[in-house]
Order: C-alpha cells, then structure tokens, then sequence
C-alpha cells in the first residue's frame, strides 16, 4: 500500500496553530518514515475547505482515488486538513468505507474503513442536522465497538492498530512502559526524572521524539495499560492484551496523589462542623492542648461572646452529642403496628404489588429447584454414576436455566423500583428501631466511627450549658425525629400515601 500526501493551509486559517504547508509535508514525511509508510504523490494546496467542490488539487485527488486500482491511503497532518464540509467529508468517507481509501494517518491517528468517525471532524459551524444525525450512528458505531472491548481508536504508545480494527502490543515500546508504571510505582522518581531516564534507555515516540513529562503524567494516568478503556467519561473492559496490572496501576494513581497532596500534619478534630454556640451562633473550634488534651470552643466570630472562654473537653462533646440519639427513641410496639397496618395496606390496596411479589416468589423458587439440581448432579457425578461428560452438559442446561431466571428477576426489580414492597417495610422498621442500639454502639466505637456515624444524622447543631440544646437533623432522621416527638400513626400514614416511599 501506497500514500498520498496531501497538505493544505489557506490564508484564512491564521491560526498560529495551523503548520505551514512546508512543515506539514516535513512533519508528515517523518511520520511516514516512523511508522514505515511509502509516500507515493505529494499533493500540496492553497485553498480553503469550507466550501465544497473548492479545491482543484483535492478534486484530482479524489478522481484519481476513485479510478485507481492500486491501494492507496492518505497521510494528512490533521483530518480537517482534508476537509472542512460535509460535501468533501462524505466523499472521503464514502471512498474510506468502499475500501477505495485503505487507511487515513494523521499525526495523533488512524482512519480506518471500519471506523467510520470522519464526520465527526468537522467543524461546529457546519454541523448542521444532516450531520448531527450521522454522528449519532457514528457514535453508536464506535459505542458498539467499544462495549465489545474493541479499542475505537489510535492505538495508545506501546501498542500499534493491526490495521484489521484490533490493536496489537507495539513489542519494542511496551517493555519501556512496564518499566515506567515498576519505577514510578516506587515513589522515587519524579515524571521528569522518568522522562529523562527513558530517553536515555532509547525510549522515542512514534514520531521518534523525546517521551516528556507532561506525556508520562498521561501514560501513567490511563488505565488502558491495565485494562480499562475510558471513552466519554465512562470505563469499559477491553479486550486487548495488558502491559500491567490493576494493583500496579492502582499503585501508581496513588503515588501520583500522594506527591501531588502531600499530606498535612493538621491535627484532626472529629467533632469540629457538628456544633455552633448557641449564644452567638458561632461554630465551634477544636484545639489541642500540652499536645494531647482537645478542647471545643467558640470561635468568636461576631466577638463579644461570653461562651468564647468556655472550654468543652472532648469527653463533654461525645457525652453531649450522645443526647441526639434520645430524640429518635420510638416506642417498639407502636413500630411493630406501624409496620403490620402498612403491610395490611400494601397486600390488600395494591394489586400491582401482589402480582410483584407472586413474580418474584415463583421466579426464586424456580432458581432455588435448579440449585438443588445442580446439587444433586454433582452427587450424582461424584458417586459416579453418570459420565463427566454427561454431567458438564447437563450442567450447562442447569446453568443457563439459572440465569435465564436470574435476567427475569433482574428485570422484574428494575421495573418495580418506585413501589413499596415487603422488604422496604422490613428496612423501614429497622430504621425506626435503630437509634436504640445505635446510641450503645457510639459510645464502643472509634473517633472516626463516632464522626460518620453524627455526620449522618445531624449538622450545625447549637450547644449551650455543654449540652445539645438545638438538634439540627439531616433527612431521614428529620422524619424520624417529628414522628418520635409526635407519634401520630394517621398523620405518618396519610404523609405516606402522597409520598410513597417514606421516610
Ligand atoms: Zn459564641
């Protein structure tokens, strides 16, 4: 196969970004040579591609493709050198697709027949709705692509496009990257240090550059060498060969946050956030004291505070913040009522839910029976009393019938999302008795626990006499809180039934 090398620069494209048509050809004949391609016709233009049917040299190009029988590709320095409108961008994609265009290289990517994303470049101003539809089945394309683990795009350094849609590992660079991810993971070296030692050890680009900084910061950052392919913000699982591992990629990312945040010696203070004074409004401050003792104060903020001099230990704060739990005590009985009336309603007012949970029940049972098949198979295998091979396909069967099962259930839950069903009453009636053993678990667990666990419930809270003497609870133990303070089956009923899936 055999390359056209077409560069263009009009005297619109001022942009300084914009190489000149020498530096096109220079930058494209190096690529050439990097990656082993045979020039053929050097094509050269002034004019711009924001019209169609513009470019006299573009147009003899195309002929010339479209006549041919030798294989040709094209070497451009970037895809809108090529073509700034949807006229010319169609005709390219439609000699790309009719293999009559084996391959477009630019200098950051491939265009392959498969690929099918030439449209997508084109610029903003000319995305008009023919183009806008076309993208959308493009990205569908390549979204198909890449959920069958198929990379959608330039191969990333250390792996090259094997020109047939998949990727390969580019076995000469590939040990210089598994040597970057072992080094960096060490925490010894800096990426410029890495930068450096690699160019030293014969590490180039593809354009037979130095490897800086800023592109190792890039490698060790994409979790492609270990697996993961990230397109638009989402991850998938690829299914090319890996050059590292999770855990060492994993290393590396953490190494990275750690020389980039180095961890301050600030003394922490759980509880600071929680509470304001109730005098001034003020948040309380933590200190520590003689380098053991922690103290909350009022910070003083608005000044004048007569609470600003008033140390709380921090045994005062666990002690007065414990007392958030008392406001969420419920009456065990009234909760077993609460829960037998909304079970009562849920079973006899909801047909829907009956024929939910009847679904359920028998899809459960269905895979329970195939459990206990299976089971019995392997029994049976293990006595010897049917062959292996008797056993694997039967097996199978088994297995296949599970899942099948398994998708139904699946799907039966994702369609019943919003209602109310037995389980989430169960959930409900724990979440009312919870505040009980909750308060006796506070006071045995860690600092940290102790945090989360009043984070949960509570925020800005106003503290006066060393007690709690404003609750400012976060949702759901707001509700828990109004209910506990005014059981009122009725009210919480009829609160339910305007709002289902309460609290
Ligand atoms: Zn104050």
């Amino acid at each position: 196969m055999k390359y056209i090398l077409y560069a263009r620069k009009s005297s619109e494209d001022k942009s300084k970004q914009i190489l000149s048509l020498e530096s096109q050809v220079s930058e494209m004949k190096k690529l050439a040579a990097n990656l082993g391609l045979v020039i053929d016709l050097v094509y050269t233009e002034s004019k711009s591609a924001k019209l169609p049917n513009n470019r006299p040299i573009f147009l003899k190009m195309v002929k010339l493709l479209e006549n041919t029988k030798e294989d040709y590709g094209i070497l451009c320095w970037k895809i809108d050198r090529l073509s700034r409108n949807p006229i010319d961008s169609g005709k390219i994609q439609w000699l790309l697709q009719q293999g009559k265009i084996k391959a477009i290289q630019t200098s950051d990517r491939q265009y392959l027949p498969s690929d099918n994303v030439l449209l997508l470049n084109i610029e903003g101003s000319m995305a008009n709705q023919y183009i806008l539809d076309l993208s959308k089945n493009v990205k569908r394309g390549i979204l198909t692509k890449i959920e069958k683990g198929l990379w959608p795009n330039f191969a990333p350094i250390g792996y090259l496009n094997d020109g047939k849609g998949g990727i390969v590992v580019d076995r000469i660079r590939a040990r210089y990257i598994k040597k970057i991810f072992k080094l960096y993971a060490t925490g010894n070296y800096t990426m410029k240090e890495l930068a450096n030692l690699m160019y030293d050890k014969g590490f180039r680009s593809r354009g037979n550059v130095k490897y800086h900084k800023s592109k190792i910061y890039k490698l060790i950052n994409d979790s492609f060498y270990c697996g993961i392919m990230r397109f638009h913000g989402k991850e998938y699982e690829g299914k090319h060969e890996t050059l590292i591992s999770k855990k060492l990629y994993a290393d590396c990312q953490k190494v990275m946050t750690e020389k980039q945040h180095p961890k301050k010696k600030q003394p922490h203070f759980h509880f600071r956030g929680l509470m304001i004074c109730a005098k001034c409004g003020c948040l309380l401050t933590a200190t520590r004291k003689k380098n053991r003792y922690v103290y909350y104060y009022c910070t003083n903020g608005r000044g004048g505070c007569s609470e600003h001099n008033h140390y709380l230990t921090q045994k005062e704060v666990i002690k007065a913040l414990s007392g958030v739990f008392d406001h969420l005590f419920i009456n065990e009985d009234e909760v077993e009522r609460m829960h037998d009336n909304s079970l009562e309603l849920l079973i006899n007012h909801n047909p829907d839910n009956q024929e939910y949970l009847e679904s359920k029940n028998h899809l459960l049972n269905e895979i329970k029976k195939r459990e206990n098949r299976k089971e019995e198979l392997f029994n049976l295998r293990l006595d010897k009393k049917i062959s292996p091979k008797d056993y694997e396909s039967r097996e199978t069967i088994i297995k296949n019938e599970i899942k099948d099962f398994n998708d139904a259930l699946k799907k039966l839950e994702n369609e019943q999302e919003v209602v109310l069903t037995k389980e989430t009453l169960e959930l409900t009636k724990k979440f009312f008795l919870a505040p009980k053993s909750m308060k006796k678990a506070f006071f045995k667990i860690s600092l940290n626990d102790k945090q989360k666990m009043l984070n949960q419930i509570l925020w800005n809270s106003e503290i006066a006499n060393k007690k709690l003497a404003k609750i400012n609870f976060k949702e759901p133990f707001e509700a828990l809180a109004n209910y506990a303070e005014n059981p009122d089956i009725d009210k919480l009923r009829r609160g339910r039934d305007s709002n289902p899936g309460y609290p």
